[in-house]
């Protein structure tokens, strides 16, 4: 074996300087790919898994490496003819010895790994719960307690979330409360330990003699909640409000979930909103345009006295500071009330009405409508 033995720095692929991490990940690599589970009756793939496990047991260990660069396989081998350095030193002829394959392949090979065995009995937070709730605008402005309607996982009432039904449990007898049973295999010669989940409880570390019948054991059960939600002033559509702790109760002591209210904002009949200002459209009569008025504009503090200027033109847009939405960080401050006024012409006039518009209409000067005379000479200008 040892005459047509191929160098260990060769089998892993990696340089003679190579640091103990890329050896790692040289390893894992090839291991993998070989790995009997992922070649069942593959020989060639067995023999190439037994030489990555032997230069990656020689070059993982620094003393047996420092011997390999020095000696060669005499180094390391003692079958190779006790060359120097070779008393003391035990080899591979008996296996594996202590080397660990579930740490090696712990993230790799789902089943039995170490991080998920013990996470069954390690605190876990409970999952979030999501929910819809639907709000006025005038809600979402200054606030609101609500109630939102929530499924989500329980403790179980009946037996107090132990799944037991006399609340009696026992230590599991196969893995004596650990949740992990720690198997040794022998493949191909090779003696593998590794942990697996313990079959008798599931990792769970105890046996539970008369489960419940309301969750069948489980400790926990889905449940329909109504969970009050105080959503603070200012909110805007598509954000969240958390309420924690309102979500699936924790594992092992974990804490809850917490409960993910979306927000929706149901349309208003006459303002809308942009971030934390509100627009709105103010119709006026042209002769409030004209001479200029005390209007009423409709706001979320209720209707506010505004003073328009004579001559204003239809579309021209106003601002009533601080009257806006509140800031959802910062209630104090708000942000503005912003509305638009819109001439409205008037319609179904009288003979006498019409008369007299006429008559007014002769009255106006040229400065009266000083757009609509610079319109009309621009256009002259253009088509002369
Ligand atoms: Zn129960
Ligand atoms: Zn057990």
């Amino acid at each position: 074996m040892a005459e047509n033995k191929r160098d260990y720095y060769e089998v892993l692929g990696v340089e003679k300087g190579a640091s103990a991490d890329e050896i790692k990940k040289a390893y894992r690599k090839s291991a993998m790919k070989y790995h009997p589970d992922r070649n069942p009756g593959d020989k060639e793939a067995e023999e190439k898994f037994k030489e990555i496990g032997e230069a990656y047991e020689v070059l993982s260990d620094d003393e047996k490496r420092s011997r390999y660069d020095q000696f060669g396989f005499a180094g390391v081998d003692p079958s190779y003819g006790g060359g120097a350095g070779g008393a003391g030193f035990g080899g591979f002829g008996g296996g594996f010895g202590g080397f660990d394959f579930g740490d090696i392949f712990g993230d790799f090979f789902g089943g039995g790994s170490r991080t998920r065995q013990s996470a069954q009995n390690m605190p876990r937070r409970g999952e979030n719960v999501g929910a819809r709730l639907d709000l006025t605008f005038e809600e979402a402005a200054f606030g609101v307690e609500k109630e939102v309607s929530a499924r989500r996982i329980e403790n179980c009432a009946e037996c107090n979330g132990t799944g037991s039904s006399d609340g009696k449990t026992e230590t599991c007898s196969q893995c004596r409360g650990s949740g992990q049973v720690r198997t040794v295999q022998n493949i191909m010669g090779m003696q593998m330990q590794s942990t697996t989940t313990c079959p008798q409880c599931s990792g769970r570390g105890k046996i539970i003699k008369n489960p419940c019948t309301t969750c069948r054991g489980k400790g926990k059960v889905y449940r329909n909640k109504k969970i009050k939600v105080n959503v603070p002033a200012g909110i805007n559509e598509g954000q969240t409000v958390r309420v924690r702790g309102e979500g699936c109760v924790g594992s092992n002591g974990g804490p809850n979930g917490d409960l993910m209210v979306d927000i929706y904002i149901k349309r208003h009949p006459i303002f809308e909103r942009e971030g934390v200002d509100v627009y709105c459209e103010v119709p006026i009569t042209f002769t409030q345009a004209a001479l200029g008025a005390e209007i009423e504009v409709p706001t979320l503090d209720g209707k506010v006295k505004f003073e328009i200027p004579e001559g204003t033109q239809t579309g021209k847009m106003f601002s009533l500071t601080g009257r806006g939405i509140p800031y959802v960080n910062n209630a104090k401050r708000r942000g503005d009330h912003r509305f638009t006024v819109v001439v409205e012409t008037p319609t179904k006039l009288s003979k006498e009405q019409k008369e007299l518009l006429r008559k007014l209409d002769d009255s106006l000067e040229v400065k009266s409508s000083p757009k609509r005379n610079k319109f009309f000479d621009t256009i002259k200008d253009f088509f002369d």
